[in-house]
């Protein structure tokens, strides 16, 4: 994976059985923004679900009178195991580059924003 524990720097994390990935667009939480991960299940059945996610935020979003550009995506998991038994649960590591690339997210946020006049200020920087 490519995440590493931020106590111990461990670069061998790992997802149990199932995990929970959160969506937060500009520091927002929608009760739905969760993604049940199953790891070992097929690489595009998260990238699926993540742009379903994408979709509800974007279309709830892009129907506000006040909106602001979209300039923070996190999509992040508390699930991730350290080898060295450290105490992650709050940690809020990010899943871009171990479940989907910098240019996939960006590529799925870009398709769905223009589908319901959300506009974005976001670089790939932003995304990791
Ligand atoms: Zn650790």
């Amino acid at each position: 994976m490519g995440q590493y524990c931020p106590k111990c720097f461990s670069d061998s994390l790992s997802f149990p059985t199932s995990a929970i990935v959160h969506v937060v667009i500009n520091g927002v939480r929608m009760d739905t923004g969760r993604i049940l991960f199953r790891p070992g299940e097929k690489d595009d059945i998260f990238k699926k679900d993540l742009k379903t996610k994408i979709k509800e935020f974007f279309s709830w979003y892009g129907s506000l009178q006040n909106k602001t550009p979209i300039k923070t995506v996190k999509v992040f998991s508390n699930d991730y195991k350290c080898p060295n038994r450290c105490s992650i649960r709050d940690a809020n590591l990010s899943v871009v580059n171990d479940l989907v690339t910098p240019n996939e997210l960006m590529g799925l946020l870009q398709t769905v924003a223009q589908n319901y006049d959300v506009s974005l200020d976001i670089s790939l920087k932003d995304l990791i």
